[in-house]
């Protein structure tokens, strides 16, 4: 970021105008100089800029009221690339998409990321390179880099900050790291937050205050309101995980306290209570697995897990006045069971004026919403009118 302001432009007003574009719809020179107020000479101007940097392309001609029909031009999403890495506790997925987050390319693999910074971030490099050569696109053509982490993320530096399930990562300079191999900005943020981002691009667009929980090894979500991702001041928002409640009394967390909503609800704290009653159960998979196959014990289990988040979830509703809820992670998987029990407990918790038009709903983008997310991040900063201004 200081990277791109230490070339501070001009102000040409051509990266604002852009934003216009970002939708994808054609516009003519006299639509553009309506929209932003300006003379038709400026105009022309920007347009010049943006088509010289390949970010916008002429789009054919508007229809004519008489005489020779106007040119437009429309946002060339192709332009540039940018890489989207989804890290999880125990797999790894990476994705070469457009400027509008369409995937060109993608892989994924099983990848500890206990197994820190210098392994995981390796994988990165080296799968990140094999997509650019796949979609033949050059280095040079890589515009960001987004990047999800499974734990608690400084996003101001990219830093993680003592996660739980990876202490070797403690602090680390991921975008510093990456940047040493790929000569574009590195964005890193928490994985819940780009999934709840992803979900929102991808599937809810037009709804302005939504809430996604990711409910897997542990429990975390990503709060959108009034349009945009929240953080929070350090980048912790909605780390619902650890908040303390009642039947979790004494449960040991991973965090280091006790009585956390995770230590009871999560899919490991579910599969261990399933595994004390003589089940088969080790991680979050088996779990869903047995529900599937039609286990009662496993089915109940589920849906209680699914009432103690809805207690956490309806002082979120409270808060927050959601219009959805999306319920992600590998535990929603397992059937109508989850979302009935948070359902149960929300509608009846929460205040009428709250709920009355709340959808609490599973996600439509599944393993996907990671990676989207990642790319959305990676291309709103690429997009943002100061990068614009600065790249051309
Ligand atoms: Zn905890």
């Amino acid at each position: 970021m200081e990277e791109l302001l230490k070339f501070a432009p001009r102000p040409t007003g051509a990266g604002e105008m852009f934003q216009l574009l970002r939708d994808g719809q054609p516009r003519t020179r006299a639509d553009l100089a309506t929209a932003t107020g300006q003379a038709r000479s400026t105009i022309a101007a920007r347009i010049d800029l943006l088509m010289s940097a390949g970010l916008i392309a002429p789009a054919g001609e508007a229809t004519s009221t008489g005489g020779r029909p106007p040119a437009t031009f429309a946002f060339n999403p192709r332009a540039k690339v940018v890489l989207a890495v989804d890290l999880g506790a125990t797999h790894a997925r990476i994705a070469l998409t457009d400027l509008a987050s369409q995937v060109l390319a993608e892989t994924d693999a099983p990848l500890s990321i206990a197994e820190g910074p210098d392994t995981v971030l390796g994988w990165v490099v080296e799968n990140g390179d094999k997509l650019l050569a796949a979609a033949e696109r050059d280095e040079g053509e890589l515009a960001g880099v987004g990047v999800g982490l499974p734990g608690p993320v400084e996003h101001s530096t990219g830093h993680p900050i003592m996660p739980p399930i990876m202490p070797a990562w403690d602090d680390v300079d991921v975008p510093g790291i990456l940047r040493r191999h790929f000569d574009a900005p590195v964005l890193v943020d928490n994985d819940v937050n780009i999934m709840a981002l992803g979900e929102h691009r991808a599937a809810w667009r037009t709804i302005d205050n939504l809430l996604f929980v990711k409910v897997a090894t542990g429990i975390g979500s990503g709060i959108i309101a009034d349009g945009a991702l929240r953080r929070g001041a350090q980048g912790a928002a909605g780390d619902l995980g650890h908040v303390a409640v009642a039947g979790a009394e004494g449960a040991p967390c991973r965090c280091g306290n006790v009585g956390c909503l995770e230590a009871i609800a999560s899919g490991q704290a579910v599969a261990e209570r399933l595994a004390a009653e003589g089940l088969d159960a080790h991680r979050s998979a088996d779990v869903v697995r047995l529900v599937r196959s039609g286990d009662l014990a496993a089915s109940a289990a589920v849906r209680q897990a699914g009432r103690d988040i809805g207690t956490v979830l309806a002082a979120c509703v409270s808060m927050l006045n959601p219009s959805v809820i999306v319920i992600g992670g590998i535990l929603a998987e397992a059937g109508e069971h989850l979302i009935a029990g948070i359902r149960e407990v929300v509608y009846r918790r929460s205040l009428p004026l709250a709920t009355q038009h709340l959808r609490i709903v599973t996600s439509q983008t599944r393993g996907e919403a990671g990676v989207l997310g990642a790319s959305a991040m990676a291309v709103d900063h690429v997009l943002s009118p100061a990068s614009i201004d600065a790249l051309i």
